[in-house]
């Protein structure tokens, strides 16, 4: 009941403050509200009721923990029809954080592995059920961030990065979902900046190589 108190107290905390935006247009007149403290708060907010949402399935009657619907990237999609980008990549980025968490349980059996509601545990395929979703989720919130205001998008971006830190540390203790999510990181942040150096991206590594010449 707590936890799901504390679910709806955040998304309503959410509606409230976008409801007022809506009524005292006003205080979107200054930049520094409109372009940074909203998006941030924003984002904020939904980026922790992410992280919680998919372990309400722990105190809703009738589901099973590790619920494949909570569990999965259905919400974060669902949100895309709204046309609020910043709670959009805050939820699909708190739920990539808690997903992928999840991919490492001390063993895959009982409570770790993923049920669908009427067809039972999806057993074998929990991980990749995990896996995917995390990354469809961390798709949808990196691709509305991109296309933000260039510092919003790099506050959240840092914000992310911190929750993420402090989530592993504290929750896990472990290293392995740390170092997963480094490494999706680096790959990301590789592929973002390589174009624009030159002595260190795929073609220029590969401008050499045997089957390069043959295709010129
Ligand atoms: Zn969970």
């Amino acid at each position: 009941m707590k936890y799901w108190l504390q679910c709806l107290g955040l998304a309503a905390l959410l509606a409230l403050i976008n409801y007022y935006r809506l009524q005292f247009t006003a205080i979107d007149q200054l930049p520094v509200i409109k372009q940074l403290l909203i998006p941030v708060v924003n984002f904020t907010l939904a980026l922790i009721l992410g992280i919680r949402l998919p372990d309400i399935d722990l105190f809703t009657p009738g589901l099973k923990h590790r619920c494949a619907l909570t569990h999965s990237a259905l919400v974060p999609w669902l949100l895309t029809v709204i046309n609020y980008p910043f709670i959009l990549a805050g939820m699909a980025m708190g739920m990539a954080i808690h997903l992928l968490a999840d991919v490492f349980p001390k063993a895959w059996v009982g409570g770790a592995l993923v049920k669908m509601p009427l067809l039972g545990s999806l057993g074998i395929f929990s991980p990749f059920w995990l896996m995917v979703n995390c990354l469809f989720c961390l798709a949808i919130s990196l691709q509305t961030l991109v296309l933000q205001e260039a510092w919003s998008m790099t506050l959240t971006f840092a914000l992310s990065l911190l929750v993420m830190l402090w989530y592993f540390i504290r929750k896990e203790k472990s290293m392995p979902p740390l170092l997963t999510a480094l490494m999706i990181i680096g790959v990301l942040v590789w592929s973002h900046y390589s174009p624009d150096l030159s002595w260190f991206n795929l073609q220029s590594m590969t401008a050499n190589a045997s089957w390069h010449q043959g295709a010129s």
